[in-house]
Protein backbone atom coordinates (compact mmCIF):
# COMPACT_ATOMS: atom_id res chain seq x y z
CA UNK A 1 0.00 0.00 0.00
CA UNK A 2 2.94 2.38 0.94
CA UNK A 3 3.91 2.70 -3.05
CA UNK A 4 0.30 3.38 -3.59
CA UNK A 5 -0.25 6.37 -1.52
CA UNK A 6 1.74 8.96 -3.58
CA UNK A 7 -0.59 7.79 -6.79
CA UNK A 8 -3.83 8.35 -5.41
CA UNK A 9 -5.78 11.60 -5.48
CA UNK A 10 -6.73 13.45 -3.11
CA UNK A 11 -10.43 12.00 -3.53
CA UNK A 12 -9.29 8.20 -3.25
CA UNK A 13 -6.99 9.48 -0.57
CA UNK A 14 -9.71 10.37 1.41
CA UNK A 15 -11.65 7.14 0.64
CA UNK A 16 -8.85 5.08 1.94
CA UNK A 17 -7.64 6.63 4.66
CA UNK A 18 -10.97 4.79 6.01
CA UNK A 19 -9.77 1.20 4.76
CA UNK A 20 -8.83 -1.54 7.18
CA UNK A 21 -7.12 -3.96 4.52
CA UNK A 22 -6.62 -7.48 7.26
CA UNK A 23 -5.70 -11.15 6.84
CA UNK A 24 -8.38 -13.32 7.76
CA UNK A 25 -6.39 -16.04 8.92
CA UNK A 26 -8.84 -18.35 9.32
CA UNK A 27 -10.28 -17.82 5.72
CA UNK A 28 -9.52 -20.52 3.27
CA UNK A 29 -11.11 -19.82 0.83
CA UNK A 30 -9.21 -19.67 -2.71
CA UNK A 31 -11.10 -16.84 -4.32
CA UNK A 32 -12.37 -14.73 -2.01
CA UNK A 33 -10.18 -11.72 -2.09
CA UNK A 34 -12.88 -8.62 -1.24
CA UNK A 35 -13.85 -5.13 -0.59
CA UNK A 36 -16.53 -4.61 1.50
CA UNK A 37 -18.09 -1.32 2.68
CA UNK A 38 -20.73 -0.97 5.53
CA UNK A 39 -21.70 2.14 6.23
CA UNK A 40 -18.94 4.49 6.93
CA UNK A 41 -16.86 1.25 7.47
CA UNK A 42 -14.85 -0.03 4.53
CA UNK A 43 -12.28 -2.64 4.60
CA UNK A 44 -10.27 -4.97 2.40
CA UNK A 45 -10.08 -8.74 3.36
CA UNK A 46 -7.61 -11.50 1.91
CA UNK A 47 -8.16 -15.06 2.65
CA UNK A 48 -4.77 -16.81 4.26
CA UNK A 49 -6.26 -19.72 1.94
CA UNK A 50 -5.85 -17.36 -1.14
CA UNK A 51 -2.10 -15.97 0.44
CA UNK A 52 -0.99 -19.73 0.84
CA UNK A 53 -2.46 -21.07 -2.61
CA UNK A 54 -0.61 -17.85 -4.51
CA UNK A 55 2.49 -18.48 -2.39
CA UNK A 56 2.36 -21.98 -4.14
CA UNK A 57 1.52 -20.39 -7.94
CA UNK A 58 3.95 -18.32 -7.66
CA UNK A 59 6.88 -20.68 -6.43
CA UNK A 60 5.51 -22.99 -9.23
CA UNK A 61 5.30 -20.80 -12.01
CA UNK A 62 8.64 -19.33 -11.00
CA UNK A 63 10.10 -23.43 -11.08
CA UNK A 64 7.96 -23.62 -14.43
CA UNK A 65 9.65 -20.70 -16.49
CA UNK A 66 13.39 -21.90 -14.98
CA UNK A 67 12.96 -25.11 -15.94
CA UNK A 68 11.66 -24.36 -19.38
CA UNK A 69 8.66 -26.25 -19.21
CA UNK A 70 5.60 -26.68 -21.24
CA UNK A 71 2.91 -23.92 -19.62
CA UNK A 72 0.34 -26.29 -19.40
CA UNK A 73 2.26 -28.28 -17.19
CA UNK A 74 2.43 -25.39 -14.63
CA UNK A 75 -1.22 -25.64 -15.20
CA UNK A 76 -1.50 -28.64 -14.22
CA UNK A 77 0.24 -28.10 -10.93
CA UNK A 78 -1.68 -25.38 -9.61
CA UNK A 79 -4.64 -27.18 -10.56
CA UNK A 80 -3.21 -29.95 -7.97
CA UNK A 81 -2.33 -26.99 -5.47
CA UNK A 82 -6.63 -25.84 -5.31
CA UNK A 83 -7.38 -29.19 -5.27
CA UNK A 84 -4.98 -30.00 -2.09
CA UNK A 85 -5.87 -26.78 -0.46
CA UNK A 86 -9.41 -27.53 -0.74
CA UNK A 87 -8.79 -31.02 0.62
CA UNK A 88 -6.75 -29.79 3.41
CA UNK A 89 -9.66 -27.59 4.83
CA UNK A 90 -12.25 -30.76 4.55
CA UNK A 91 -8.93 -32.64 6.43
CA UNK A 92 -8.54 -29.81 9.05
CA UNK A 93 -12.72 -29.60 9.38
CA UNK A 94 -12.77 -33.21 10.19
CA UNK A 95 -10.27 -32.79 12.61
CA UNK A 96 -7.92 -35.05 10.48
CA UNK A 97 -4.31 -34.26 9.10
CA UNK A 98 -4.02 -32.11 5.92
CA UNK A 99 -2.26 -33.48 3.18
CA UNK A 100 1.18 -32.31 2.11
CA UNK A 101 1.45 -29.40 -0.31
CA UNK A 102 3.60 -31.21 -3.23
CA UNK A 103 6.45 -28.88 -4.47
CA UNK A 104 6.38 -28.08 -8.43
CA UNK A 105 9.46 -30.32 -8.28
CA UNK A 106 7.63 -33.54 -6.71
CA UNK A 107 5.00 -32.69 -8.49
CA UNK A 108 7.21 -32.84 -11.90
CA UNK A 109 9.07 -35.84 -10.35
CA UNK A 110 12.52 -33.68 -10.68
CA UNK A 111 15.27 -35.33 -9.17
CA UNK A 112 15.93 -34.09 -5.05
CA UNK A 113 19.56 -32.47 -6.37
CA UNK A 114 17.96 -31.35 -9.02
CA UNK A 115 15.06 -29.47 -7.47
CA UNK A 116 17.04 -27.56 -4.45
CA UNK A 117 19.55 -26.78 -7.64
CA UNK A 118 16.65 -24.61 -9.33
CA UNK A 119 15.12 -23.52 -5.91
CA UNK A 120 17.99 -22.25 -4.67
CA UNK A 121 18.97 -20.30 -7.57
CA UNK A 122 19.84 -16.48 -7.39
CA UNK A 123 17.03 -16.57 -10.64
CA UNK A 124 14.44 -18.25 -9.02
CA UNK A 125 14.40 -16.01 -6.26
CA UNK A 126 13.90 -12.58 -8.63
CA UNK A 127 11.45 -14.35 -10.41
CA UNK A 128 9.87 -15.45 -6.84
CA UNK A 129 10.29 -11.66 -5.78
CA UNK A 130 8.98 -10.13 -9.17
CA UNK A 131 5.67 -12.64 -9.77
CA UNK A 132 4.44 -12.05 -5.71
CA UNK A 133 5.21 -8.63 -5.13
CA UNK A 134 3.28 -7.40 -8.64
CA UNK A 135 0.66 -10.23 -8.62
CA UNK A 136 -0.49 -9.44 -4.99
CA UNK A 137 0.11 -5.35 -5.60
CA UNK A 138 -2.49 -6.10 -8.75
CA UNK A 139 -4.92 -7.68 -6.62
CA UNK A 140 -5.12 -4.88 -3.57
CA UNK A 141 -5.50 -2.09 -6.67
CA UNK A 142 -8.23 -3.68 -8.11
CA UNK A 143 -10.16 -4.13 -4.59
CA UNK A 144 -8.98 -0.01 -3.98
CA UNK A 145 -10.49 0.43 -7.85
CA UNK A 146 -14.06 -1.21 -5.97
CA UNK A 147 -13.55 0.95 -2.98
CA UNK A 148 -12.72 4.53 -5.53
CA UNK A 149 -15.02 3.96 -7.83
CA UNK A 150 -18.05 3.64 -5.82
CA UNK A 151 -18.81 -0.38 -6.90
CA UNK A 152 -19.80 -1.00 -3.34
CA UNK A 153 -22.69 1.61 -2.79
CA UNK A 154 -25.11 -0.37 -5.14
CA UNK A 155 -26.11 -4.02 -4.05
CA UNK A 156 -23.94 -6.63 -6.39
CA UNK A 157 -20.78 -6.38 -8.93
CA UNK A 158 -20.86 -6.67 -11.95
CA UNK A 159 -19.21 -7.48 -14.89
CA UNK A 160 -18.61 -4.20 -16.33
CA UNK A 161 -17.57 -3.13 -12.71
CA UNK A 162 -14.97 -5.52 -12.56
CA UNK A 163 -13.28 -4.25 -15.77
CA UNK A 164 -13.38 -1.26 -14.66
CA UNK A 165 -11.32 -2.56 -11.00
CA UNK A 166 -9.02 -4.20 -13.79
CA UNK A 167 -8.12 -0.68 -15.86
CA UNK A 168 -7.56 0.75 -12.54
CA UNK A 169 -5.61 -1.69 -11.10
CA UNK A 170 -3.37 -1.48 -14.36
CA UNK A 171 -3.07 1.97 -14.35
CA UNK A 172 -2.21 2.44 -10.84
CA UNK A 173 0.46 -0.94 -10.60
CA UNK A 174 2.17 0.82 -13.41
CA UNK A 175 1.96 4.39 -11.46
CA UNK A 176 3.32 3.01 -8.75
CA UNK A 177 6.27 1.14 -10.24
CA UNK A 178 4.97 -2.21 -10.07
CA UNK A 179 4.81 -4.43 -13.49
CA UNK A 180 1.19 -6.10 -14.66
CA UNK A 181 2.85 -8.22 -16.43
CA UNK A 182 4.29 -10.40 -13.42
CA UNK A 183 0.98 -10.16 -12.16
CA UNK A 184 -0.65 -13.37 -13.59
CA UNK A 185 -0.43 -15.67 -11.53
CA UNK A 186 -3.38 -14.83 -8.92
CA UNK A 187 -5.03 -15.11 -12.11
CA UNK A 188 -3.84 -18.70 -12.88
CA UNK A 189 -5.16 -19.96 -9.62
CA UNK A 190 -8.93 -18.24 -10.30
CA UNK A 191 -8.55 -19.72 -13.85
CA UNK A 192 -8.38 -23.17 -12.11
CA UNK A 193 -10.58 -22.89 -9.57
CA UNK A 194 -13.33 -21.27 -12.41
CA UNK A 195 -11.92 -24.97 -14.10
CA UNK A 196 -13.06 -27.07 -11.88
CA UNK A 197 -16.31 -25.08 -10.12
CA UNK A 198 -17.60 -23.67 -13.86
CA UNK A 199 -18.25 -20.55 -11.63
CA UNK A 200 -17.95 -18.35 -15.20
CA UNK A 201 -21.01 -18.93 -17.66
CA UNK A 202 -19.58 -16.62 -20.30
CA UNK A 203 -17.58 -19.53 -21.28
CA UNK A 204 -18.36 -23.56 -21.06
CA UNK A 205 -15.85 -24.80 -19.49
CA UNK A 206 -13.12 -22.26 -19.94
CA UNK A 207 -12.31 -19.72 -17.17
CA UNK A 208 -11.83 -15.82 -17.89
CA UNK A 209 -8.67 -15.53 -15.40
CA UNK A 210 -6.67 -16.84 -18.66
CA UNK A 211 -8.15 -13.68 -20.22
CA UNK A 212 -7.28 -11.14 -17.36
CA UNK A 213 -3.75 -12.73 -17.77
CA UNK A 214 -3.35 -11.63 -21.27
CA UNK A 215 -5.03 -8.29 -20.83
CA UNK A 216 -2.25 -7.46 -18.23
CA UNK A 217 0.07 -8.91 -20.43
CA UNK A 218 -0.76 -6.21 -23.05
CA UNK A 219 -1.21 -3.68 -21.16
CA UNK A 220 2.00 -4.17 -18.59
CA UNK A 221 4.41 -4.39 -22.29
CA UNK A 222 5.72 -0.47 -21.63
CA UNK A 223 5.65 -1.22 -17.72
CA UNK A 224 8.46 -4.15 -18.07
CA UNK A 225 10.99 -1.79 -18.86
CA UNK A 226 10.45 -0.07 -16.00
CA UNK A 227 10.93 -3.10 -13.83
CA UNK A 228 14.73 -2.21 -12.80
CA UNK A 229 16.35 -4.59 -11.08
CA UNK A 230 14.18 -7.54 -12.59
CA UNK A 231 14.87 -6.33 -16.15
CA UNK A 232 17.96 -5.46 -15.85
CA UNK A 233 18.91 -8.97 -14.19
CA UNK A 234 17.32 -10.83 -17.57
CA UNK A 235 18.96 -8.49 -19.63
CA UNK A 236 22.71 -9.03 -18.15
CA UNK A 237 21.80 -12.79 -18.11
CA UNK A 238 20.87 -13.08 -21.92
CA UNK A 239 17.75 -13.85 -20.17
CA UNK A 240 14.99 -11.33 -21.87
CA UNK A 241 14.29 -13.24 -24.80
CA UNK A 242 13.36 -16.51 -23.07
CA UNK A 243 11.38 -14.28 -20.78
CA UNK A 244 9.38 -12.73 -23.28
CA UNK A 245 8.93 -16.02 -25.36
CA UNK A 246 7.31 -17.43 -22.01
CA UNK A 247 5.26 -14.08 -22.04
CA UNK A 248 4.17 -14.98 -25.72
CA UNK A 249 3.16 -18.43 -24.37
CA UNK A 250 1.02 -17.51 -21.47
CA UNK A 251 -0.97 -15.21 -23.77
CA UNK A 252 -1.34 -17.82 -26.00
CA UNK A 253 -3.35 -19.78 -23.46
CA UNK A 254 -6.47 -18.66 -24.20
CA UNK A 255 -6.66 -19.56 -27.53
CA UNK A 256 -5.17 -23.04 -27.23
CA UNK A 257 -7.91 -23.68 -24.65
CA UNK A 258 -10.63 -22.48 -27.20
CA UNK A 259 -11.73 -19.37 -25.58
CA UNK A 260 -13.20 -16.64 -26.35
CA UNK A 261 -12.11 -13.24 -24.26
CA UNK A 262 -15.08 -10.88 -24.02
CA UNK A 263 -13.37 -7.88 -25.64
CA UNK A 264 -12.96 -5.32 -23.50
CA UNK A 265 -10.72 -7.62 -21.41
CA UNK A 266 -8.26 -8.21 -23.78
CA UNK A 267 -7.93 -4.37 -25.24
ZN1 LIG B 1 -13.43 -7.33 -8.21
Amino acid sequence: MDRFWPELDSYEAAIMGTVEISVDRYDWNLYGVRAVRRGSERSIHFPMGFLIANLYVVWGMAANELAGHDKDLGLDYIHEISDVVKRSVRATNAGQRPPPMPSYGEFVRMSEAEWRRLATSEQYMLYVEAMMGDGLAFILAHEIGHHVQGHLDGPASSLQEELSADNYAVGLSINSGFNPILAFTPFLLFAAIENDTGVYDGTSTHPPGLCRVVMMLRSGSDAALREEGFMEYLTENNLRDEWFESQAELAALPDEHGMDCPESRTR
